[in-house]
This record gives structure tokens, sequence and C-alpha cells, in this order.
């Protein structure tokens, strides 16, 4: 039993306490995972416990696969016990069951994807105006009903004559109905149809308990109201039950998380057991108490603060950057000098709210050359709409780019399937020619549709024009205009679905990486620019042995540590982010995830801000985040900006009071970014007659000499030009 004497005298009582009811509620990295994980090898390997009768859940795939590592490590692979997220475990139960609900056994699971295809669908046949109703509107107002149990009839009832509510309902009912009629579910019917099996079924449900003996929840704090009964109907009979938590890092409130699973345990399991720990072995002194002195501020929690036999550490730099991108090189800067023989790059974490900021960082890390991981999310380049676009400038820049325009000849749709293109390479194959080429050759696409003949006539005059104008254009002028007039924009927008919003948030946010690089260089030619990111899209920074830098959100580090860990974008309006400023709960629930965020850090902490950020192209001044002005300043380490910053009052830093600048909101300055984006380009096709005073972004100021419907002469002081008209980037003046 030598593994248990590792564990501390609290742990090890928990550990070995493994009949009846049991609750563990501690802080932050004091071991509750691993109390867990050494029940689970206690029972097998003392008790004579079979593993076929744990079922252990936890949240997220990555943390059930860190505990089942941990509980291998102790009884050895390959043991038959469940430990699982609670989708999972559902779908597994689910799965030998399904024809008691009236499912068939292979039934599909509909992810967010496949939801809002069978929404868009449905507001089509009820002719619901999906320009008012989004279907995340109605997805949203479906998965809580689920999770509040409530179906489309109840709903009708409690709302009664609503019309949004009815209109809901009509919606809700017909989603129902057809998930059932293509014998699918979704992620919240796993959850419900469960219980629901359970419910109908006692011989199942009495199966499942004589074979789930002993049940073990990691993260409790975050189970929600159908969670809770999942756990409590297999519970009942025996009561071997044995909760983990912390309700100060309860994180999922916004998505139906209910605490009171958690604080109310000792009334629903009598005679429960309760371990606090109150030791944390994960972080030093420092790191600690920065934790405790923000999370101290949120007003309904039990008091509670952890102790560590560990020093004091070094203290937690805080710095803030001119920029977001001064932030990022300053953070792979950091990482770089850390980065010693001894260290792996997979000890750097870097954390951040959205996953919209993980691009500043993957182009910081690239230029150092150092491997990162982006988990829960793709890398920025790798995104389709990224490599889209990038296919159109590729096709301005080169027009025998055949590789580019494969890619984009039916990206909008425009009438050309898989069979009409392979025809056109062929042909290209032959004739030696470009695909480009081909598709200047009217009697080649006069034999397609007469709409497809019109949309590729519109393509190749759009390359055609900016290939002509590309030299006398500034990159995101060319952006802006491919965008709007390739249709790739308006088909995003036509979707109108959250799917089609994130990508046009990636699509905006491309107009920060243009503008950075005509920032540096305001003469960047399309191929210079297309050469340099070429090579950051195609650095391969992954890893085989996963030595690489960590990139994810706080909300999905949950559990996990790490010794050196980044907090970035410490700003009001990013974190917390502006849904805090709607109530005290949000910001309650934001204090929590800052919590988390800093309880991550094993040896180190870095928290960073910028004094103005990007986003979407725009740039605003920001304010840093409360969270800094919360913390104890005499755990922080100041540095050369932060010594600057004090000399300097309009921009506070966070030692006193708060700065003029307002709270950064990222959703504005999407709005500004797409609002610009068509202005430019409605701009750019004003009609012009002789006489007309234009401006040009390069050549300045000029008068129109001529003018023939497709192209425009204009004189400019260095001289006579002749622009596309509608193309070229000019305006009236
Ligand atoms: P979280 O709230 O973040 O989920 P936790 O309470 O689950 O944290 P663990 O992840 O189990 O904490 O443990 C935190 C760290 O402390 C781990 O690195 C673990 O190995 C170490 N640890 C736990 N208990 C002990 C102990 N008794 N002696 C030494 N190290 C320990
Ligand atoms: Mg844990």
């Amino acid at each position: 039993m030598d593994y248990l004497e590792k564990l501390n005298k609290e742990q090890k009582e928990a550990a070995m306490y493994t009949e009846g009811p049991l609750l563990i509620l501690a802080g932050a990295g004091s071991g509750k995972t691993s109390t867990m994980t050494h029940r689970i090898a206690y029972m097998i390997r003392e008790k004579g416990v079979d593993p076929y009768n744990i079922l252990a859940v936890t949240f997220t795939n990555k943390a059930a696969g860190e505990m089942r590592d941990r509980v291998e490590e102790l009884v050895g692979p390959g043991q038959n016990l469940w430990i699982l997220t609670f989708h999972s475990a559902c779908l597994r139960i689910l799965r030998r069951h399904a024809e008691i609900l009236g499912y068939g056994r292979d039934f599909a699971v509909y992810d967010p994807t496949d939801q809002k295809t069978l929404i868009k669908n449905i507001s089509k046949e009820l002719n619901i105006d999906s320009k008012q109703y989004k279907p995340a509107y109605f997805l949203g107002a479906i998965s809580d009903c689920k999770e509040k149990r409530i179906s489309p009839e109840e709903y009708e009832k409690i709302h009664g004559d609503d019309i949004k509510a009815k209109i809901i309902c009509k919606v809700y009912k017909q989603y129902e109905a057809t998930l059932k009629k293509n014998n699918a579910m979704d992620f919240d019917d796993l959850l419900l149809n469960a219980v629901k099996l359970f419910e109908k079924d006692e011989a199942v449900l009495l199966q499942y308990r004589n074979r789930f003996r002993y049940i073990m929840v990691d993260e409790y704090q975050d189970t929600n109201q159908i969670q809770y009964r999942f756990v409590k109907m297999l519970a009942e009979a025996h009561d071997n039950i044995c909760v983990v938590g912390d309700d100060d890092q309860c994180i999922y409130q916004w998505r139906g998380a209910d605490i009171r699973n958690i604080l109310e345990f000792e009334k629903d399991f009598k005679n429960a057991k309760v371990v606090k720990l109150e030791q944390n072995y994960r972080s030093t002194s420092n790191i600690l108490n920065a934790a405790h002195s923000v999370i101290a501020n949120n007003r309904g929690r039990k008091d509670k603060k952890l102790w560590t036999r560990q020093e004091e550490g070094d203290k937690i730099v805080y710095f803030r950057g001119e920029s977001e991108r001064d932030e990022a090189y300053f953070i792979a800067g950091e990482i770089d000098r850390m980065k010693t023989t001894d260290r792996r790059y997979s000890d750097f974490a870097v954390l951040y709210r959205t996953n919209a900021q993980s691009r500043t960082f993957e182009e910081a890390l690239s230029r150092r050359e150092i491997p990162y991981r982006v988990l829960g999310g793709l890398r920025y380049y790798d995104r389709k709409e990224i490599k889209d676009m990038m296919c159109y400038m590729r096709l301005v820049q080169n027009n025998a780019d055949d590789l580019a325009l494969a890619r984009i000849i039916n990206e909008p749709k425009r009438g050309i399937g898989g069979k009409t293109l392979e025809k056109l390479q062929t042909l290209a194959a032959v004739r030696n020619e470009s695909l480009f080429d081909v598709l200047l050759d009217r009697e080649v696409i006069g034999s397609f549709s007469a709409k497809a003949e019109a949309n590729i006539r519109a393509l190749a005059e759009l390359i055609l024009s900016y290939s002509g104008e590309r030299d006398n254009m500034k990159i995101s002028d060319l952006y802006d205009g491919l965008l709007v007039k390739s249709g790739y924009l308006k088909a995003l927008e036509d979707q109108n679905t959250l799917e089609a919003e994130s990508r046009i948030e990636n699509l905006m946010e491309f107009k920060s990486v243009i503008y950075d690089y005509e920032k540096e260089d305001s003469n960047i030619s399309l191929a210079e620019f297309m050469e340099r990111i070429a090579l950051l899209a195609e650095v391969d920074n992954h890893d085989a042995d996963e030595n690489a830098v960590v990139l994810m959100t706080m909300h999905s580090a949950k559990g996990l540590e790490f010794p050196f860990v980044f907090m970035p974008g410490m700003e009001d309006g990013l974190f917390p982010g502006w849904r805090a400023f709607d109530s005290e709960d949000g910001l309650e629930e934001e204090r929590r995830l800052c919590y988390v965020g800093i309880t991550r850090a094993k040896e180190r902490l870095w928290l960073t801000s910028a004094e103005t950020r990007t986003m979407y192209g725009k740039t605003d001044y920001t304010r840093e985040s409360q969270f800094l002005r919360e913390l104890d300043k005499s755990l922080i380490e100041g540095n050369a900006i932060f010594e600057k910053k004090r000399q300097d009052p309009s921009q506070g830093a966070f030692t006193d009071g708060v700065s003029s600048a307002k709270a950064f909101k990222p959703f504005d300055q999407l709005k500004y970014a797409r609002q610009q984006t068509k202005q430019k380009v409605a701009q750019m096709s004003d009609a012009f007659v002789v006489g007309d005073a234009v401006s040009h972004p390069k050549f300045g100021e000029g008068r129109v000499s001529a003018c023939d419907g497709k192209t425009v002469t204009v004189e400019f002081a260095e001289g006579s030009k002749k622009l596309a008209l509608g193309y070229a980037p000019i305006k009236k003046v």
C-alpha cells in the first residue's frame, strides 16, 4: 500500500472510505482528482472490488483521459472500468437499450452542425423569417428546455400567448419529430434519454445500479440538473457515491450548471461523510495567494483558504504591451528565455478567454520557431475560410495557380460540380494551359448552364481586374474587394448560422493580419505578403511527442496543471468578458474562471494586457482588467512597461483607479469591420464621368479624363493612369 503513503491524512482517509456517500470539497490543486484515482486503486487492489463495478465520470475527454492514465499507473492497464465523460457514458448505455425509448440501436448522434442544418430546414418549412429568428436562437431555447425537461407541449402551456414563444414551440415540436423520424439524438438527448430510460424501465435501471456499485464524479460543481438526476438514480440503492468538487470553480452556470448540487450533497445523501482538503500541492504560495485575493471578491461563497508548504516562489509577472502583438511577442520571448534544457515546451500554457485570441500567439510563436498546439480548435491558418481567401489572393498574384483556382472555383457555389471541374482540368492538361486560361475560353464556358457561365465569367473578370490593379492597391483594399465581389462574404451571411458567423469573425480578423504587415511596411507588395503568410501557414508546428506549448481557453483548462502559465488579455470587456457587465452573477462567474486560470500554474504565472487591441482590423484603447485591480499588489513584479505606465497616469497602470479608456467591446469592432468592408467596396463601384475629381489611396487626387464603362483614365500628379472600373480603389471627392 505504499502508493497510499504519498497521500496526506485527509486524502488517505477519503481514499480508504469506500462505502457510503462521500463529498470531497476542496480548493484547486489540493489533490481532489489524485485522491479519487487513489481511491479507485485502493478499491481494486485492497478491497477486491471488481473494476467492472466502478463508474467514474467527468466533463472533458482530456480530463477523462488523464484520469484513466493515472489509474492505470496504479493498477496496470487494460482494466474493465468505466472512466468516461457524462456524454460517452450515456451514449454507451443508450446504444444497448435504445429500443426501449423507441429508437433503433444504431441511432445517429447529431452534432451542433447537424442541429443547425436541421433547424434551418425547419425554419424554411414553417416559413419563419430566418433573418429575425436565427437557428442559434432556437437551439439555445431548445437546449434550455431539454435541460429543464420541458416538453414542447409544456412550453406552450407555460408561455401561453406570447408570439415568440409560439414560434419557438412550433420549431421545437418539429425539431423533436424530425430527430425521432431520423432516428437521431442531439447531445442534450444523450443525457436526457439516459435518465428517461432509467425512469421508464426499472429492470434496466436495476441492472446498472447493480453493476455500478461504486460511483465517482469529478468536477461535481459543474453538473446540471439532468446529470445530477442520472447520478442520483444510479446511486440511490447503495449510496456508494463519491463526488469531488470546488464551488469556487463552477464556470458553467451559463450552460445550466447548478452549484446547489454540490452545496446540498449532504442533504441529498444522508450520513454523507465530508472531507475537506486544505493543503495545496500544485502552486507556489505567491500564485495561491494571488488566486485567493481575486476570488475573495465574490460575495456568495464559503470562505476557505488554501495553504501550501511550497516556498513563496517567484512573483507574478505583469506586462502591459503596447499592442496585442507586443503582448504576444513578449510571451514568445519569455518562453524562449525560460525554456532551458530541463524543460519541455509542453510545460508552458497560454490560457485565453476566447478562441479568437489564439491567432497573435500562433504568429509570435511561429516566428520564434516554438512548437505549439491549439487545443479545442483549428490553427488559424488551417481554417477553411482563411485558406479559401488566401487562394483568391494567390490567384490574383498568379493566374496560373491551378490548385488555388480548383479550391475556390465553386466557393461560393457557382454551379461548378466536381465532374465539371475534372473535365476542365483534363482540358487544361491536354492543351497544356492553365485552368484559368481554359476558363477564359468562351466556347468552353459556353457549354455550361447559363447561370454557371455567368458566374464563371464574373469570377474570371474579378481575378483579371484585380491582377491588373494589384500593384496600385493596398492589400487591405484588395482583400475587402475580393471578399465582397467574389460573393464569399454574402454566401456566409446568407447561411445565417452560428458557424457562418464565426467564419465571418475569422475573415474579419484576417484584416488585422493585413494591417499588421501594412503597418510594418506600407509598400509591401502582394507577392511579399503572400510569401510571408505562406511561411507562417506552413511551418509545421505539430510535434509527434506533443512537446509543444499548449494554447487553449481557460474553460478547457479546468482540472489541468502546467509549470508555466500565461494569461493574456487582462482587459475589461475581454476578461471579464462583456457579458459580465450585465449582471453581478455574470461577473462572479468570470471571477471564478480567473481563479481557475491562475490556479493552473505550478511555478510561475504571467498576466498580460495590451494598451491597444486590434480585433477585426479595428484598433481601440483598452482598460486594464478589474481582476488586476483586485489582485494583491505585493505579489506582483513590475517591469519596464509597468514602470513606464506609472509615469503616465492617463493610461493608468492598474495600481490606482480606473483609466479613462472604455471597456473594450469586441462585438462593436466586428460590426464596424463588416460595415466598413462593404462600404468601401460600394464606394469603389461608383460610376464616373469625365471631369470628376477622384482620390486614390496610392496616387492621391486626380481628375477623370476618359471613361469607357470598363476602365477609367485618371490624370494624377505623377501622370495618367488607366484603372479598372469597379475594382480600382478610387472614390469621387
Ligand atoms: P483541481 O481543482 O484543479 O481539479 P485537484 O484538487 O483535482 O485540482 P490534483 O490535480 O489532484 O488537484 O492535484 C494537484 C497536484 O498536486 C498534482 O500535481 C498532484 O500530483 C499533486 N498532489 C496531490 N496530492 C499530493 C500529495 N499528497 N503529495 C504530493 N503531491 C500531491
Ligand atoms: Mg481535479
